[in-house]
Parts: structure tokens; sequence; C-alpha cells
């Protein structure tokens, strides 16, 4: 089968499990992107920390120009530290604490996205005692239904994100009148791992539909945030590497006016591809009717699967031999603790690498102590 090339030598020396990061893959899509909207200056792209916030890639990302989307003040911190610049941080999240609005107003950021009238009412007394203004957009809850697991979609009026789209107006005539608070735009995100842009298009006619309304009523737009969510295709790593960045912006490009400065917040699709967690095989158990491959990779260092059933391609670098159907478990007391069932694999052994690919977004950023296992650490290809 068709494998991703690793530097196996180097990996020799090294204790499993660990995220090998591909610093020129990540560059290659920051390329991709930079260029798809270069047409476009008033259009800006912000990386969505969440997805992966180990300080390399935060500083290579930022080197590259985007702005960062924060749901945290640790992330609104993580960011200030990489080197991104202040106005180019937004900061979204239902329940923000005082402390982290704080943060942001005396860091200067560019954006509180506020997700509720009463978020509003607190910020604007904050920045008042602070004799500092907020930048605010008001999340919209769009009520589009991203067709993508349902762990992850957040554009529903049922999720709790956003104000719900028949109640934006009452919210916008709030921020115009408190103190303190400069109204800038609205902002959206349906959802995660979205790859039918048709979920992108419905979203774009909602926003259409909702600037035409405010216009008629004579209140401001300002500029649109349209969030995150484009999808990777994680069944293919070597044949598609990036995400369809350019079916993405085009269905922007097409359906929404030039007339508005666009912002977007993509997380996955810029971090995904370029990690992968490395582990060795522990043991193979012959079960029953199948066979396992112990990992010293588990669920604390990558828990998409046993978290959403999000599946990885799963690649034995160390092998060529025949190809076997294993369940390809890690060492955690959890029966979800799998990676993957029945996966085809060349033949493990003792020792074998392996490789779990598109691991580098909600990878890293997701892992934990449980069981007292330490952070897998993080390696990176160009040194
Ligand atoms: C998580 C998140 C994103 C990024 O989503 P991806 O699917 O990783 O692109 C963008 N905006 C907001 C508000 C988010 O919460």
């Amino acid at each position: 089968m068709l494998k991703g090339s690793y530097p196996l030598e180097r990996f020799a020396q090294l204790p499993t499990p660990f995220y090998y990061y591909d610093t020129a893959l990540l560059q290659q899509t920051l390329d991709t992107v930079c260029a798809q909207v270069a047409d476009r200056p008033t259009w800006q792209v912000h990386y969505a920390i969440k997805a992966n916030h180990n300080p390399q890639i935060l500083r290579q990302i930022a080197v590259a120009g985007l702005g960062a989307d924060c749901v945290s003040g640790g992330e609104v911190q993580a960011a200030l530290d990489a080197g991104f610049v202040p106005e180019g941080i937004v900061f979204a999240g239902v329940g923000k604490a005082d402390w982290e609005m704080r943060l942001g107003l005396e860091a200067g950021i560019g954006r509180f996205n506020v997700e509720s009238t009463a978020e509003l009412q607190v910020l604007s007394e904050l920045a008042t005692s602070m004799g500092k203004t907020a930048l605010v957009s008001i999340r919209v809850n769009p009520d589009i239904g991203a067709h993508t697991l349902a762990g992850i979609t957040t554009g529903l009026a049922e999720n709790k994100f956003g104000i719900y789209h028949g109640q934006v107006e009452d919210v916008i005539r709030e921020a115009l009148s408190l103190p303190s608070i400069r109204y800038c735009g609205l902002h959206f995100h349906i959802g995660s791992q979205i790859l039918d842009m048709a979920d992108f298009a419905a979203l774009c006619n909602r926003i259409n539909d909702l600037c035409a309304r405010l216009e008629r009523r004579r209140l401001p737009v300002g500029d649109l945030n349209v969030g995150g969510g484009l999808g990777i295709e994680y069944g293919h790593p070597n044949h598609l590497p990036l995400a369809d960045f350019k079916s993405y912006f085009n269905t922007f490009k097409q359906l929404l006016p030039p007339k508005y400065p666009v912002h977007f917040e993509l997380g996955r699709s810029i971090v995904a591809s370029c990690g992968t967690l490395i582990s060795r095989v522990l043991y193979v158990k012959e079960g029953l009717a199948r066979k396992f491959a112990i990992l010293d990779a588990g669920m604390n260092d990558l828990v998409r699967p046993a978290m959403y059933h999000a599946t990885h391609r799963i690649e034995n670098l160390s092998s060529d031999g025949p190809e076997v159907p294993y369940d390809v478990v890690g060492p955690i007391c959890e029966s979800s603790d799998v990676f993957g069932k029945g996966v085809v694999l060349n033949e493990c052994h003792r020792g074998d690498f392996i490789a779990i690919r598109s691991a580098g977004a909600y990878g890293e950023s997701m892992a934990s102590n449980y069981n007292c296992r330490p952070f897998a650490p993080s390696i990176f290809s160009d040194f």
C-alpha cells in the first residue's frame, strides 16, 4: 500500500509515542491559503488555535501573516506569545470570564465575538472601567445544519452558540447604545469537518438574507466573519494532502457581495495534514476472531476516534509483509481506546512503527494525562 514517507532512522533513536510535524507541508498549506485570498485585500484568514496550540506551529502560522481565532484567555495569551498582532486576534466563546475579557481589552485585540446580551453588558462595563473600547461582532446562530458529526455541528438553533438569527436586530441596537462598545460586524460558525460546499453555500444565503433585512431597517452590517469548518480527507492523506481551499473560498467569492470585508477562521484544514502520531507496536494479540495490534499510543494522546468515532488512516511504516486486518488499540483501561477496527496493515511485529495520519488537528491540543500518562512530545521535520 502507498504510505507516507518518514525518516525512520531518526525515529529509531526516539522513544514513542510522539507527534511528528511536517513543516514543509504546513508551509505549503499556508501558501495555498494566502494565494487563494490574495485577490481580496479586505479578506482576512485567522487560524483557530484550538486545533493545535503547539508554540512552534503557532509561530510558523503567525509569520505567514494569518490572524488568530481564540476561544479562551489562555489561547489569547498563546497567540500574543507566538507573535500574532493583537489587531488580528478574534475572541469567541459562549462563556468568557471577566479576566479573559480584561486580557483581551488590555492587549487591544481586534474583535470580541459576543454571544449574548448579558455578555455584551459585562464587556461594556469592563471596558468602561478600563478606559478602553471593545470592538465587537455579534455571533449569529444561523440555524444551518452542517452535514458532519453530531458532536461538532454548532450552527443549529438547538446548539448553545450565538444569538438566534431572528433576534439579531435587538442585540445590534443594544451594542450601538452601550458605552465603550464599538459594533463592527457579524460572526457565524456552523461546525467542523465540513466537506459539502452546499453547507457553506447555505450559510452564504442565510447571511445575505440577514444583511438585506438589516439594511432595510437601516442597521449597520459591518464586516462578516464566516467562521471555519472546512474538512479534510482523512482517508486519503497521500493522494489529497491539502483541503479543497479553492472550492471553499470560491463559494464565498461567488455568493457574498464584494462590499463586505470577510473574515475566516480555519483550524483543522490548516494543521490536520501536517501532523502524524507515531507509535510502536507493543504486542500483537490473537483474539478469538480477531487480531489486536496493541500500540504504545492511546486515547489520551489522540482522543478523536474514542470521542467522535472519527477515523484516521493508519500505516505500518516498518513492514512490507502481507496485509492483515487488525483492531488497532491503545494501552488505556477503557474499551473505547481503539484507533480503528479491522484496519488492514502490513503484518505487525513488536517494535514496528505505526503512523496515525492526519493527526495535526485536535490531536496534541486535546491530549490529556489520563492514566498518569505523560504528554507525547512533538518532533519537527526541519531539525
Ligand atoms: C473551532 C472553531 C473554529 C475552527 O473550526 P475548524 O473546523 O477547525 O476549522 C472556528 N471558529 C470558531 C468560533 C470555532 O469555535
